[in-house]
C-alpha cells in the first residue's frame, strides 16, 4: 500500500497536466519508469531545476548516493540534468514535448523493463489520444511544411532547416511513438523508419549523454527531414528542440484523428496548391496526403481547410504541378484550434 501510494504521489505531481482521464494507463508507465525510490526521489525534485547540494538538503540523502539514482534516472528518460555541467540543475521530466510521452520511446531498448514499458507507453499514448487530446480543445503541437516544398516568400522563422540550423547539435533517436507501437504488435505496425526522431541543441547533448540518441551532423540532420518527407511523414512539434516525423499510423496525434475526428496540431502557415493546366490527375498526391485533403475530379483539387500545409504530397508528383503557398494570401487564416475532421 506504502508502494502504491508513492505512485499516487507521483501521479499527483503530473495532474497539473490533467491527465486523470488517463490514471489507469499512465500509472502502468509510472511503475515502470521509476523504482519506488526514483518516484518519492521525483516528488521531491519536482518540474523546477535544482542542484545536487539542493536535493541533498530536502531529502536528507547521501550526495553520492543521490548523484548515482538521478544519473541512472536521466539514463531512463525520467531526470533532465544540464548536459556537459559539472554541477547540473536537475527536473522531473514533463508530460510530453518533451516528457514520459517521449523519453520512453527514445532508444529505450536497453533495460531489463524495456519490453513491458514500449507495451504499456503504447496503451498510454493510444488512451491519451483518444481521451486527452479531445478533452483539451486546443493543440498541443504544430505542422512545419518540409523546407524543400516552402515558397521564396518563407520567412527564416517559417523554415524549419534555418532553425534547425542554429541549434549548433543534431541528434537522432527511434520514434517514440512508432517504436512502442512496433513492439506492441510485430508484424502489423507500420513499415516506415523507426530512427527519424530529430533533437537539437541541449536536447541533442542530453540525449547523447544519456543514450537517448545519437549525435550527427547538420546535414545528416536535414537528409532526415528529406527522407521522412519523401516517405510520406508529417513534420511536427519544435525544430529548436525536437522535430518529430509523424506517420498516420502510429503517431499520437494522427491515432487521435483516426480514433476520434481530432487532430490536435495547428497547420503551418501554408496550404497546398495545383495547378489544374498540367495536372494529370494520377492520384499520387491523393494517396500521400495524411488528411484526405485531396480530390481528383479532372484535376487535383485541395481543400485548404483540412490541409495541413505539411508538403507530403509535394515531392512526388511527375508534372511538378504541386506548389505551397502563403495561406493567408490563399484566402485561409491559420486555423488555432484543435481540428474535427
Ligand atoms: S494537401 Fe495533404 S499532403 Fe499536401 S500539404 Fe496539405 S495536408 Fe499535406
Ligand atoms: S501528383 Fe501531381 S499530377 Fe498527380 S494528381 Fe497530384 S497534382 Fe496531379
Amino acid at each position: 500500500m506504502a508502494e502504491d501510494d508513492v505512485y499516487q504521489r507521483l501521479f499527483q505531481a503530473y495532474a497539473a497536466f490533467k491527465v486523470d482521464m488517463t490514471r489507469e494507463t499512465m500509472m502502468e508507465v509510472l511503475r515502470l519508469q521509476f523504482t519506488p525510490e526514483e518516484a518519492e526521489l521525483a516528488v521531491k525534485v519536482g518540474f523546477r531545476p535544482k542542484r545536487l547540494n539542493a536535493i541533498a538538503r530536502k531529502t536528507g540523502a547521501d550526495r553520492g548516493a543521490l548523484q548515482r539514482m538521478l544519473t541512472t534516472m536521466g539514463r531512463k528518460g525520467t531526470m533532465y540534468a544540464t548536459p556537459g555541467a559539472q554541477d547540473p540543475e536537475y527536473k522531473l521530466m514533463g508530460l510530453g514535448g518533451p516528457g514520459l510521452i517521449e523519453t520512453g520511446g527514445w532508444r529505450q531498448t536497453r533495460f531489463a523493463h524495456s519490453v513491458p514499458l514500449m507495451k504499456a507507453l503504447c496503451r498510454w499514448q493510444i488512451d491519451l489520444a483518444q481521451n486527452w487530446f479531445p478533452s483539451l480543445g486546443i493543440p498541443v503541437s504544430r505542422v512545419w511544411t518540409t523546407p524543400a516544398a516552402l515558397p521564396a516568400d518563407a520567412r527564416p522563422e517559417e523554415n524549419l532547416a534555418q532553425i534547425m540550423k542554429k541549434a549548433g547539435s543534431w541528434g537522432v533517436s527511434t520514434c517514440s511513438c512508432r517504436l512502442p507501437h512496433r513492439v506492441s504488435d510485430p508484424g502489423h505496425s507500420c513499415t516506415q523508419d523507426l530512427e527519424t526522431c530529430l533533437f537539437m541543441g541541449e536536447m541533442a547533448r542530453w540525449g547523447a549523454e544519456n543514450g537517448m540518441c545519437r549525435l550527427i551532423t547538420y546535414e545528416e540532420a536535414l537528409e532526415v527531414v528529406r527522407r521522412s518527407n519523401a516517405s510520406g511523414l508529417v513534420h511536427t512539434h519544435d525544430p529548436s528542440e525536437f522535430l518529430c516525423n509523424c506517420c498516420r499510423d502510429c503517431c499520437i496525434f494522427f491515432v487521435s484523428l483516426g480514433l476520434t475526428g481530432t487532430l490536435p496540431l495547428d497547420p503551418s502557415e501554408f496550404v497546398a496548391a495545383v495547378d489544374e493546366d498540367t495536372c494529370s490527375a494520377c492520384s499520387d498526391c491523393t494517396d500521400r496526403c495524411p488528411v484526405n485533403a485531396i480530390s481528383i475530379d479532372g484535376a487535383a483539387s485541395i481543400d485548404a481547410g483540412k490541409c495541413l500545409g505539411c508538403g507530403v504530397c509535394y515531392p512526388n508528383c511527375p508534372s511538378g504541378s504541386i506548389r505551397l503557398v502563403r495561406r493567408a494570401a490563399a484566402g485561409e487564416g491559420a486555423v488555432a484550434t484543435t481540428r474535427v475532421m
